[in-house]
């Protein structure tokens, strides 16, 4: 059945744009409001994050919604999804593991699912000039790295995901007397792919995709994720801040794992904030600490 609405919507970095974009549809990269905190789906046990996913999602009207098996809850996001909206929906297996060859060869066959699934509402199977079309005029943006200002407190800033009201923490910052030298919130930074290489492109298209991005994607999901604390110790080596401010979101084990090990690998002060699926990004509990937090910064 072709949908009116051409709207691909997804959030997970491992889904490539452009693969999306050669079938037909508009890839929309959702960076979820709080806005839309509408209680549609159930609260309890929810991380903040997939809650907000799932609730911007269903405020749309999308041809359908991609989901990743990055984590538990976005793969229980998926399920909700299916069960209370009649947009279709995908689950794309991403395997955590990344160094073998079968690993590979699943994240490939996804890609290849992914196609077969997007036809199946209307898309077109693209011919390999219009895959390298899309893919040769993506807007890959590599780090985050903003100007480098010694007069101010330098602040770098990381975590999984960005929403659409994340500027309210940068602001802040600046207000306080920092300036964000790293900025590898969400859709820069630490969950960016690799350059295609159009010579090898030509090649093998599904090659080049799966090196691309999953061979490059440093996410902290990994495992091993070795990729993700050379990211780190790269981005810290170029922008050298001054302190480090990790925003989580509650219930997300991934990330709350990785802390203490961030913690020692680097050596500024760290804060971590949480962000719940309330309307308010910055509590105020949050802005008294992140005040205190920039006081310490030399
Ligand atoms: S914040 Fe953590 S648990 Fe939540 S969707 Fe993202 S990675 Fe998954």
């Amino acid at each position: 059945m072709l949908q009116a609405n051409r709207n691909i919507l997804y959030s997970c970095p491992f889904i490539p744009a452009p693969w999306i974009e050669a079938y037909g549809f508009c890839a929309e990269r959702i960076e979820p409001s709080l806005h839309y905190n509408q209680p549609c789906t159930p609260r309890q046990g929810m991380c903040a994050h997939a809650r907000l996913f799932l609730n911007h999602c269903c405020r749309l009207d999308p041809a359908a919604v991609i989901f990743s098996s990055t984590c538990d809850q976005m793969r229980r996001a998926f399920d909700l999804f299916s069960f209370y909206s009649k947009v279709p929906s995908f689950l794309f297996n991403v395997p955590a593991t990344w160094q073998n060859l079968t690993a590979q060869k699943l994240y490939r066959l996804e890609l290849l699912r992914l196609g077969r699934f997007m036809q199946s509402i209307g898309g077109i199977e693209p011919s390999i000039s219009a895959l390298a079309g899309a893919f040769g005029t993506d807007n890959q943006v590599i780090l985050g790295s903003r100007t480098c200002d010694t007069s101010s407190k330098l602040v770098a800033v990381i975590g999984e995901h960005r929403l659409a009201q994340s500027s309210d923490l940068f602001n802040l910052i600046e207000q306080l007397g920092g300036r964000v030298v790293l900025d590898a919130l969400g859709t820069s930074g630490c969950t960016s792919p690799a350059k295609i290489e159009m010579r090898s492109f030509y090649k093998d298209p599904l090659e080049e995709i799966t090196s691309a991005y999953f061979g490059t994607i440093p996410s902290i999901f990994r495992r091993p994720n070795i990729m993700f604390y050379s990211w780190l110790r790269n981005a810290f080596v170029q922008n050298r801040p001054h302190g480090l401010l990790i925003q989580n979101f509650t219930w997300c084990d991934i990330w709350k794992a990785e802390i203490d090990v961030i913690k020692k690998q680097i050596n500024i002060p760290v804060l971590e904030i949480t962000i719940a699926d309330t309307n308010e990004y910055l509590q105020p509990s949050i802005i008294n600490r992140i005040e205190a937090f920039m006081e310490t910064l030399k």
